[in-house]
């Protein structure tokens, strides 16, 4: 049997066409793909040699729809259920996992391989490993395929604030107005941040970080964002800076934005090889935290789920549009430009 994909034939290079529709895996099961999100890193991936030479492959990691088809083995799902598959596969069993951090699984066996078919299809392959091991989880009725999608892009942020416990009455600095910076000022409020300040270099991107409740926007092509974060904190500085951008320049400054004793993430990743020149005498003599991150364990994806898929969570702020996904390069295209803040794509329509 076929089926349509959008198909990555190497960078740049992304084409809808007729496909071999997956048999369902045996032990697992196969999934009618309803909506699947376009993320950054999804267009970054298909616009470099992200496979090393090894093409076809089809991406899309943000997916829900419907059990099609399930293994007799399968108790987990039934045929017919409405269902987010998060990425991540973690083993729960190394020492990683066990102590509650399981992002860092070191388990390689339970993992996909970077060649597994993802869910820019009509149709995803869902093997055993991840029926066993991953985060699979029903979509509560009354709640969209799109607005589930967000579980995933949501799974990383809400970690990163976990981890660094945003509380009432802090002061956030986020820099980097992406969709993953609306994401951070969003949760951040939720989380009681008394004042939110989201330093970027697009005037049109700040402008819209006040939709997610940025109390203040700082252009940091247009004025020095260190001297204007210590003048709208009275001098002191904020409690937390993420910096969530694939800047080192960026990186080197948020350290200045912080108040003595608090703390700066690195979110983004910076290009390969490029190396941050940080003043840690400064960071030494204030008795600054830094932290690096990077995705989720377990406890967090599931309450991100939830999260995502509450009726009062703002999903239509962040999906810009919903595209067929024969639309995908308009939507890479529309996804550059600062009028988007998320395109979710639609197979089989
Ligand atoms: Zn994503
Ligand atoms: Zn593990």
């Amino acid at each position: 049997m076929k089926m349509m994909a959008a198909v990555m034939h190497g960078p740049n290079d992304v084409r809808y066409e007729e496909v071999d529709r997956p048999a369902c895996p045996p032990g697992g099961f196969l999934l009618k793909v309803m909506a699947v999100g376009l993320c950054g890193s999804d267009i970054r991936n298909l616009s470099c040699d992200s496979m090393q030479g090894v093409y076809p492959h089809i991406y899309g990691h943000e997916v829900v729809g419907y059990v099609e088809e399930a293994d007799p083995t399968v108790t987990r799902v039934s045929v017919g259920d409405r269902v987010f598959i998060h990425p991540a596969i973690h083993c729960m069993r190394c020492e990683s996992c066990i102590s509650g951090h399981s992002e860092a699984c070191q388990n390689t066996e339970v993992k996909k391989p970077a060649s597994a078919q993802g869910g820019f299809a009509d149709y995803m392959p869902i093997p055993k490993n991840q029926v066993d091991h991953g985060y699979i989880f029903k979509i509560p009725e009354g709640i969209s395929f799109e607005q589930a999608t967000l579980g995933e892009p949501i799974s990383s942020v809400y970690t990163c604030l976990e981890k660094i416990n945003v509380k009432l009455n802090d002061i956030v600095v986020i820099i980097g107005a992406g969709t993953i910076g609306y994401f951070l000022a969003r949760l951040s409020k939720m989380r009681g941040a008394k004042t939110v300040i989201m330093v970027e270099i697009n005037g049109e991107r700040l402008k819209k970080a006040r939709e997610f409740g940025a109390d203040y926007t700082v252009n940091s092509r247009e004025e020095d964002p260190i001297q204007k974060i210590k003048e709208l904190t009275g001098g002191r500085g904020a409690d937390k800076v993420i910096s969530a951008n694939p800047s080192t320049a960026s990186q080197a400054q948020s350290i200045f934005m912080a108040r003595p004793g608090g703390i700066v993430v690195f979110f983004g990743g910076v290009p390969k090889g490029a190396l941050t020149e940080l003043d840690t005498n400064h960071i030494h003599y204030n008795n600054l935290w830094i932290y690096g991150h990077y995705a989720s364990n377990g406890t967090a994806i599931k309450n991100a789920f939830d999260l995502a898929v509450s009726k009062d969570f703002p999903a239509d702020q962040f999906i810009s549009r919903v595209m067929p996904l024969s639309q995908i390069n308009e939507a890479i295209r529309l996804t550059r430009t600062s009028d988007v803040v998320k395109i979710v794509l639609k197979p089989n329509c």
